[in-house]
C-alpha cells in the first residue's frame, strides 16, 4: 500500500440511478482492492470540513460520474479541485436508468477497462 499522503483518491457520483450506482460500485471495488481510497463526494458537495480537507490535500484523484451531468466533477470544482482523471460512464456505454440496480457484469467489465487505462490516464 502506498503512503496515505500519496495514495490515489477515488470519488463516485453515487446517485440513485443504475449508472450512478455502477460508478459507486466501481469506486468501492477500487477501494476494497486497495487500488485507491474512496472518499465521500456528498461531504465534498456539502462543504463538510474533514471531507473537503481530504479532497483538497493534493492527492491524485479519479472522479467517476455515471452520466454527462458530472455531479462528482462539479462537487470537486466547488473547491477548485480538478481530478487527474475524470471518467464519464456514458462514454463506456453504461445506460442510466432510474429504479434499476447496476449490472454486476457491467461493473466488472468497466472496472477492468478502467484499471487497464489507469496508468496512461494518470501519467498524462
Ligand atoms: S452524474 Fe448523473 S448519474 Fe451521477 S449522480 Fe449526477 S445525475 Fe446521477
Amino acid at each position: 500500500m502506498k503512503d496515505c499522503q500519496d495514495k490515489l483518491l477515488v470519488y463516485a457520483c453515487s446517485g440513485c440511478s443504475s449508472a450512478a450506482q455502477t460508478a459507486n460500485n466501481i469506486a468501492l471495488k477500487m477501494d476494497r482492492e486497495d487500488v485507491a481510497e474512496m472518499s465521500c463526494i456528498a461531504g465534498v458537495g456539502g462543504d463538510v470540513k474533514p471531507l473537503v480537507k481530504t479532497a483538497t490535500s493534493g492527492r491524485p484523484i479519479i472522479a467517476i460520474d455515471g452520466c454527462p451531468l458530472h455531479c462528482a466533477k462539479h462537487c470537486l470544482a466547488r473547491h477548485d479541485v480538478s481530478p487527474e482523471w475524470h471518467v464519464d460512464l456514458s462514454t463506456y456505454a453504461i445506460k442510466k436508468q432510474k429504479g434499476v440496480d447496476p449490472d454486476p457484469e457491467e461493473v466488472d467489465r468497466t472496472y477492468t477497462l478502467l484499471i487497464r487505462e489507469m496508468p496512461k490516464q494518470m501519467n498524462d
